[in-house]
């Protein structure tokens, strides 16, 4: 704005900076998106000047008129785009929101069966790193090593074995959908409740281009800031049973004063997520990450799974003979922004794997369709088969910015 401009020049400048990277790359990290004009101004309202730690009706401030009723309103939407029993718009962020699921249904040192990072889990599903590691006792589960896909029948012995009090279902890396009726079946055989952590997946979900887990889990995470498309924040969805349990974990368990210009901003999201283009703007993730999978199966990248059906693809660089790293770099010298991520059974250490993530959420919002993801495909496999050759990534930056300038970003 003018005024940062006038006030404090340095920052502004960077500012500026970060919007035309956003604008002049072509962004392909499957955890990102571009975020409405809309949502953008909520999030920068005066309601980030108010504290009112409580819920609607029950806050521990006077002045509480206003925002009780935009909290309202963002959990009213959530319920209705989601078909949820009760909503906790609260959670910072998409860890915090895991963490008091933790608190509010464990004691320390209880038993959680979740999927392992290496497979494609998140570190809040008790990787050794997180607090859900340290605090808990838990038991990961991984992927079929034929398939690399979930292997039910697994996950079930593993359940039956170790009777955990929590099952896990949800992932920041795999490629397929998930069949949350077998999650559901292996939690009742054994008692435990089922938590499924859908941030990934979330816009999808609200879009109808993926099944919902909200009809099987007692309680669903997500962030908001993912193919959901909003400000970075998170949600709590569950049963009407759990309500009270999850609202007090978060506060007063976790957090203190909600950020009430990020609750705006996810009401607003959720509106956008309940127009019909909405739904058209899932199908077409899913179909771009369809097309871009295709397309570098046939320049003989090896993917895991062999495809996707949801908004992102997983590319094992073995049998080219490059890390993940490197490449990711090189790519984002061309103008292309993913992360090299691990793959399953991946020989490499995490800070220095095999496979590289690329995902379908920003450039979609963007209106790129099968067309352009190809290009993206195309480019990819130029520079890999050029073995990093810097006059072939700059030639390909210039293709990506000017294919980038075609589509504006909101
Ligand atoms: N859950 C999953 C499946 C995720 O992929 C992520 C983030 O990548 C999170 C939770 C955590 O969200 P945040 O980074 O907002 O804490």
């Amino acid at each position: 704005s003018a005024r940062l401009a006038e006030t404090d020049p340095e920052l502004s400048c960077l500012l500026a900076a970060e919007t035309a990277r956003q604008r002049d790359k072509i962004r392909l990290i499957a955890s990102e998106n571009y975020a409405s004009a809309a949502v953008r101004e909520a999030c920068s309202s005066h309601l980030t000047n108010q504290y009112s730690e409580g819920y609607p009706g029950a806050r521990y401030y006077e002045g509480q008129q206003i925002v009780d009723q935009v909290e309202r309103l963002a959990i009213a939407r959530a319920k209705e785009l989601f078909g949820a029993e009760h909503v906790n718009v609260q959670p910072y962020s998409g860890s915090p929101a895991n963490l008091a699921v933790y608190l509010a249904f464990l004691k320390p040192g209880e038993t959680v069966l979740a999927m392992r990072l290496a497979h494609g889990g998140h570190l809040t599903h008790g990787s050794k790193v997180s607090i859900t590691g340290k605090h808990w006792n838990v038991v990961q589960y991984g992927l079929d090593p034929e398939t690399k896909r979930l292997d039910y029948d697994a996950i079930r012995a593993l359940a039956l074995e170790h009777r955990p009090k929590l099952l896990i279902a949800g992932h920041s890396a795999y490629p397929r959908q998930i069949d949350f009726a077998a999650f559901r079946a292996i939690a009742d055989e054994v008692g435990s409740l089922l938590m499924v952590d859908m941030a990934h997946f979330a816009g999808l979900v609200a879009a109808g281009a993926h099944p919902s887990p909200v009809p099987f889990a007692d309680v669903v995470t997500t962030t908001t800031h993912k193919s959901l498309r909003g400000p970075r924040g998170a949600m709590i969805l569950c049963r009407a049973e759990h309500a009270a349990k999850i609202d007090k974990a978060v506060f007063p368990g976790l957090q203190g004063g909600p950020h009430n210009a990020i609750t705006a901003a996810i009401a607003v999201a959720l509106k956008e997520a309940l127009q019909p283009d909405f739904a058209e703007y899932g199908r077409q993730c899913v179909a771009n990450a369809r097309a871009l999978a295709e397309r570098l199966i046939e320049h003989g990248f090896d993917i895991v799974t062999g495809g996707t059906d949801n908004h992102l693809v997983l590319v094992d660089l073995r049998s080219k003979g490059i890390a993940g790293k490197p490449l990711a770099a090189a790519l984002d010298r061309a103008g292309l922004v993913a992360n090299y991520n691990s793959v399953p059974w991946d020989d490499r250490p995490p800070q220095d794997p095999s496979g590289l993530r690329l995902g379908t959420p920003s450039m979609t919002t963007r209106g790129f369709r099968e067309g352009e993801f190809r290009q993206v495909a195309d480019w990819i496999a130029g520079i890999v088969a050029s073995g990093l050759d810097e006059d072939v990534i700059a030639r390909i930056s210039a293709e990506a910015l000017a294919l980038a300038s075609s589509f504006p970003m909101p």
